[in-house]
């Protein structure tokens, strides 16, 4: 009798200690916390009164032949860090568009889907016939921004897009800062061009790979009716040193972008780089501050942990970047050590002699200089920096300014 109840006993504590386990088990477990939002923070300098502004001036969507939606560009550039964001695409193709077409488009008479039709085009027809454009661009630029506003990313989006013409070998150009997009398309580019700056727009030469490209008749007389503003001197990971001397020979605004068409973080996560950008040094984040920097040619590229630019800005950038002040002074030995402070998210890779010495994102440095033998009085601390590229395909040699 007395194990029977011992038993019971057992039995009911099992059940009670069952029923309270269960009753902690929750149905649902976060593994994570997927509603925290997080962006990569990129700090720059400001420089000589200007912010600096980190922008990609040439992406594409699913709507040409990217594969985000311009949703997913913005979502992207404010996980990236960036302040601007200019969705650029093809005015002439939209494989994008017929793909979508392929999977929603009504069938016809004889049960057959209905064709896309090509908007625009980079060849004319054998009519003869300007194809013209039956697409809404602006729609494109519209979703962006709609997605911006109401994730509150607080991004600047540029409008713009890409126009190309291949086959008359002229290249790719980016118009950008336009009002409607669905009044540029011209088979004629040049037209084209003209109706971008009756917007008030500029356009930009691509991806000059090929320096012929910019060789041509036609392009010296767009060049002298003033229709190109700027030139993409590097494209994702490419630069092209000829067209920075380009840039710097004809006052020409110098841009980086990535032309994303995959997915960005795919290219640029991996290699420990941040994606190519155009830095713009601008009062302000407003669309006329912005514009008025590139069009005074305020501007800095970075590609690939390098920094490309003209040798003013990029002195005044290093300059503000980074703090140099006296560490100590060896008067038997006749030298001065500064303590070299990297205030900024970018590496500084300098050569002294044939040593090379990576000044790290928020780390110090110190360097020793000398007398100069003929003065006898000491040198000024300059540095050459190796990831940084001038016009003649130069690193520049630049003079830190002291206890700033
Ligand atoms: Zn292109
Ligand atoms: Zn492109």
């Amino acid at each position: 009798m007395k194990k029977f109840f011992i038993l019971l006993a057992a039995f009911a504590l099992s059940a009670i200690v069952t029923a309270d386990a269960q009753k902690k088990i929750p149905p649902v477990h976060r593994t994570c916390n997927e509603s925290t939002f997080r962006r990569t923070e990129i700090i720059l300098p400001q420089v000589k009164g200007y912010n600096c502004y980190k922008g990609d001036f040439h992406v594409h969507t699913s709507y040409s032949d990217g594969v985000v939606t311009p949703a997913g560009r913005v979502a992207e550039a404010w996980y990236d860090g960036l302040d601007i964001i200019a969705i650029t695409d093809h005015l002439e193709g939209h494989s994008g568009v017929r793909r979508f077409f392929k999977v929603t488009a009504p069938y016809n008479k004889n049960g057959k889907p209905t064709r896309y039709v090509a908007a625009g085009s980079t060849s004319m027809p054998k009519s003869g016939k300007d194809p013209g454009v039956k697409i809404d661009f602006n729609a494109i630029h519209k979703e962006a921004e709609s997605a911006n506003k109401s994730k509150g990313y607080g991004l600047l989006l540029i409008k713009g897009c890409e126009m190309a013409r291949n086959k008359l070998k002229l290249g790719h150009y980016n118009a950008l800062f336009v009002e409607d997009l669905n009044t540029i398309y011209n088979y004629d580019i040049r037209e084209a061009f003209r109706n971008v700056k009756k917007q008030g727009g500029i356009v930009i030469h691509n991806h000059p790979g090929n320096v012929a490209k910019y060789e041509t008749d036609w392009h010296h007389s767009a060049r002298k009716e003033g229709l190109i503003s700027g030139v993409e001197i590097a494209n994702g990971f490419s630069f092209y040193p000829q067209m920075l001397d380009r840039c710097v020979n004809e006052k020409l605004t110098l841009f980086g972008n990535t032309d994303t068409h995959g997915v960005t973080s795919h290219r640029y996560s991996t290699t420990g780089f941040y994606r190519t950008m155009t830095i713009v040094l601008a009062k302000e984040l407003t669309e006329k501050a912005v514009k008025d920097a590139v069009l005074k040619r305020r501007t800095i590229v970075y590609s690939g942990g390098d920094l490309i630019g003209e040798e003013e800005w990029l002195s005044e950038f290093l300059n503000a970047a980074i703090d140099c002040r006296l560490l100590r002074e060896d008067k038997e030995k006749g030298s001065r050590t500064y303590i070299l402070t990297n205030k900024t998210s970018f590496t500084y890779t300098f050569r002294r002699g044939k040593t090379m010495h990576q000044l790290e994102p928020f780390h110090s440095l110190t360097f020793s200089f000398g007398k100069d033998k003929k003065s006898g009085k000491y040198t000024a601390p300059k540095v050459n920096v190796q990831n940084m590229w001038i016009a003649g395909y130069k690193h520049p040699t630049i003079e830190l300014k002291k206890d700033k």
